[in-house]
């Protein structure tokens, strides 16, 4: 498939792609708007069936990334990388390190964090080849891991969803359920029942499972989560989970999780408002990580992070107001905002 002709094509600043036969890596780095600063976003390893579907991939998350940070008002553009494996085989140190130097011949236009398929050690590794890595900093509170600084952000985006949508302070005594036990799910469930949320999960990792059980989860099959009825549906897998398929089953009254890219089209955006569903855009949502990442970037440490994180409600709350009075998806609201924020930015540039 040609770039430009790519369906998440979207004016990308700029696409680079590395194969490399002597790691055997394949890779490539989308940078879709650097005007707010420069494009930070995961290196994802996957194992994509094809090069069209790593694009695809890598060019709709990067534009997410730009949207995320704009939303979340940090000096940082949107880019994201793709390696194309499958990490529990492929991935090694060489390889790692000839991606590190393709990060590196970018000149600092894209920096990487952990995602998907790599891990902290993974970008630390990336970190030996270039300077222009993020999430890495030993001595942090969580070692440089964003993810619950994700789940932290996430957890305000539902309880400001709940206030919006339910009219109350707390999740206490509703019905939550998750898709997913990782990183994420897990420290999400957590504080959910801590607050007394009943919470339900479904995952195909048995281990994971596990570990959410113990913190008092109720264990759903995962083809069953959809239609289980819930105040809240906190998608914390993977992407396209609200598709022509689930989006008239699903039996929530908000949608709120982590996962990125949770709508298959915008379709599926103006199908919730009809359904009368609330839905918190992923990329707003989900920024906490994001918000850490900057923070550990410019002044080393996460100190700042969790009041950061925190305006991730203020932000919704906007966007929800926003989609019911125009009658728009929030996803749109929300795009709309970021690209207004960007386009300011521009202006401001010019004028300077
Ligand atoms: P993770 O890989 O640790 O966890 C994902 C979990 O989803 C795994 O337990 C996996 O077994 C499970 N899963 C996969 N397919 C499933 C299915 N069909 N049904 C049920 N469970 C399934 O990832 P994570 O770091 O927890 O991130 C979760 C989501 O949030 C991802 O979409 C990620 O892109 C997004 N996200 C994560 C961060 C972060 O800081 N980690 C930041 C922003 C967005």
């Amino acid at each position: 498939m040609a770039v430009f002709d790519a369906r998440s094509f979207n004016h990308h600043e700029m696409v680079a792609f590395r194969d490399d036969p002597k790691t055997g890596l394949q890779a490539i780095i989308a940078i879709h708007d650097t005007t707010l600063g420069p494009a930070v976003g995961g290196c994802r390893m996957y194992p994509y069936s094809n090069t069209d579907q790593a694009l695809e991939d890598v060019l709709r998350l990067s534009r997410g990334m730009t949207y995320k940070s704009a939303l979340a008002g940090l000096p940082m553009g949107g880019g994201k990388s793709v390696i194309i494996g499958n990490p529990a085989v492929q991935k090694n140190r060489d390889l790692l390190l000839a991606m590190g130097e393709f990060v590196e011949s970018l000149s600092g236009k894209y920096v990487a964090a952990e995602d998907s398929g790599t891990t902290v050690a993974d970008v630390k590794v990336i970190g030996e080849r270039t300077t222009h890595v993020s999430g890495v900093l030993d001595g942090q509170e969580h070692g440089g891991d964003p993810s619950p600084y994700t789940a932290y952000g996430t957890y305000c985006g539902i309880l400001a969803a709940v206030k919006y949508r339910l009219g109350r302070d707390s999740v206490e005594g509703l019905r939550i359920s998750l898709q997913g036990a990782g990183a994420v799910g897990r420290h999400l469930t957590r504080r959910l029942i801590e607050d007394g949320a009943k919470v339900f999960v479904a995952d195909i990792n048995p281990d994971n499972l596990k570990k959410v059980e113990a913190l008092g989860a109720e264990i759903v099959n995962v083809d069953e989560i959809f239609q289980l009825s819930v105040d809240v549906f906190a998608p914390c897998a993977m992407g396209a989970v609200i598709n022509d398929r689930t989006v008239d089953v699903i039996d929530a009254k908000i949608i709120a999780g982590a996962a990125n890219n949770q709508l298959a089209t915008p379709a599926e955006g103006e199908r919730l408002i009809q359904r009368g569903i609330l839905y918190a855009p992923d990329f707003v949502i989900n920024a906490g990580g994001i918000i850490d990442v900057h923070y550990q970037r410019v002044d080393g440490n996460s100190g700042r992070s969790n009041a950061h994180v925190e305006q991730i409600a203020g932000t919704l709350t906007r966007i929800f107001e926003r989609s019911d009075e125009l009658g728009v998806s929030t996803e749109s609201v929300a795009e709309n905002l970021a690209e207004e924020i960007i386009e300011a930015a521009k202006e401001k540039h010019k004028a300077a």
